[in-house]
């Protein structure tokens, strides 16, 4: 008798029964309509970002866990228990619902004005606009205290001149949050990126995540009239607080690739006959898969912890840094480790593992590096900041 993976602990028994039936629903959909493409997406380097958009708005899974304004209201939990079963397709395709739920539609639901709220998050939780978030600058990515890109006013106007780099979805959004320097500090805007003087381009040759599209933005003297800023960001917090939502679910997105490259290596094992019996009956095998099991459930323990901590309205920003470092690590840790498993075929197309490995390299860097959050440990451990 063997045990699924996610049996080893029983950690089902900490979802509620809706929980359950949306981690069923969103585990369908990736099975059926997303896995039997993505190794061709993948390959192409690119997804069909606005078809999919509106299916997963279908689905109610885009800004799920805000409330009003046609988003779902779920638990923190279910938000991220939907992360895992997309990342389990593809670390790209939770990018797409990450960058538009917890990025761009909560940089509107929390620092937006009313009528922001009204004008763009129904559209956007639908899937029929698209958001995207340009933070990272050419020369800033760690240190986006740095930026270059400025905010000044003219009249009742603003100026925005600038270039952001890494953009998700850059060249496909219908609106831009755009953080820049002001007078008074780091300041946020809604760019609608018709706006005159925005333009995108494709950033293409990417080794991971191709799944995903990634652009660089410029903004050349964009004028912006005063209800474009958001008004509650004050700021570096600002951005900040969304990294804060989208870090949280790659905590549990993590887990859900590194799931996928342990279930795939199982039945590869057991397939797999080497020196004349299947390789799952070496123990140097078997030890691989223990510890890597041992890691995976720690990883879900830890993901779950946090969710209900975030329901309790209780999580703060190192114990998120706390779940990202050590899930994504792990997550990639264990791609790599089922990767030798499948000899020559974990490198190709046809099993997930290296396009599991890879594109964990992207979700290793970005919305905070492994350092960075090491750094945000360490200063809650000891009260001393090391950024600098
Ligand atoms: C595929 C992809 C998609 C992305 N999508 C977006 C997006 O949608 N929006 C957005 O704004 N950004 C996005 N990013 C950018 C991402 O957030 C940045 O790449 C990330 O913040 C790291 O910045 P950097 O690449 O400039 O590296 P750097 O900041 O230059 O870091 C280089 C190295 O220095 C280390 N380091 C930095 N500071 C310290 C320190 N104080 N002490 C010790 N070591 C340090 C880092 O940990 C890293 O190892 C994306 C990136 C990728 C790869």
């Amino acid at each position: 008798m063997t045990v699924p993976i996610e049996n080893l602990l029983d950690t089902d028994a900490m979802l509620a029964p809706e929980e359950l039936d949306l981690r069923a629903t969103v585990r369908r959909f990736g099975e059926q309509r997303l896995r039997p493409h993505i190794a061709e997406w993948f390959e192409a380097g690119g997804v069909p970002v606005r078809e999919l958009s509106a299916e997963l708005g279908k689905l109610g899974l885009l800004g799920m866990h805000l409330n009003g304004y046609g988003c779902g209201g779920s638990t923190a939990t279910a938000y991220g228990v939907v992360c895992q079963e997309l990342e389990a397709v593809d670390s790209g395709l939770r990018s797409m619902v990450s960058v538009q739920g917890s990025l761009a539609m909560f940089a509107i639901y929390r620092h937006g004005s009313e009528e922001q709220r009204q004008q763009w998050l129904p559209g956007m939780a639908a899937g029929e606009v698209i958001g995207c978030f340009g933070l990272t600058e050419p020369d800033f990515g760690s240190n986006p205290s740095g930026m270059r890109t400025t905010a000044r006013r003219d009249g009742s106007d603003w100026i925005v001149s600038g270039s952001k780099m890494w953009i998700t979805n850059g060249t496909e959004a219908d609106l831009a949050i755009v953080w820049a320097r002001a007078e008074e500090g780091i300041v946020g805007f809604v760019v609608p990126t018709d706006c005159p003087g925005f333009s995108a381009r494709e950033m293409t040759r990417k080794l991971s995540l191709r799944a995903s599209i990634t652009a660089e933005l410029y903004l050349d003297e964009v004028r912006l009239p005063a209800d474009a800023q958001l008004p509650e960001a004050r700021g570096l917090s600002g951005p900040l607080a969304c990294l804060s939502e989208a870090r949280f679910g790659i905590v549990f997105g993590s887990v859900g690739a590194a799931r996928d490259c342990l279930e795939t290596t199982l039945d590869y094992v057991a397939a797999r006959d080497v020196f004349g019996k299947p390789l799952a009956g070496y123990q140097l095998t078997q030890e691989k898969l223990a510890d890597m099991a041992v890691e995976l459930g720690k990883a879900q323990l830890l993901a779950l912890h946090l969710g209900r901590l975030k329901d309790a309205g209780r999580i703060r920003p190192d114990q998120v840094s706390f779940g990202k470092l050590n899930n994504v690590r792990e997550a990639l840790q264990i791609a790599r480790q089922c990767r030798t498993l499948l000899g020559a075929n974990g490198i190709t197309l046809e099993y997930p593992v290296l396009r599991h490995a890879n594109n964990l390299e992207s979700v290793l860097t970005y919305e905070g590096t492994s350092e960075v959050h090491q750094l945000v440990i360490g200063e809650a451990l000891t009260g001393v900041s090391a950024f600098r």
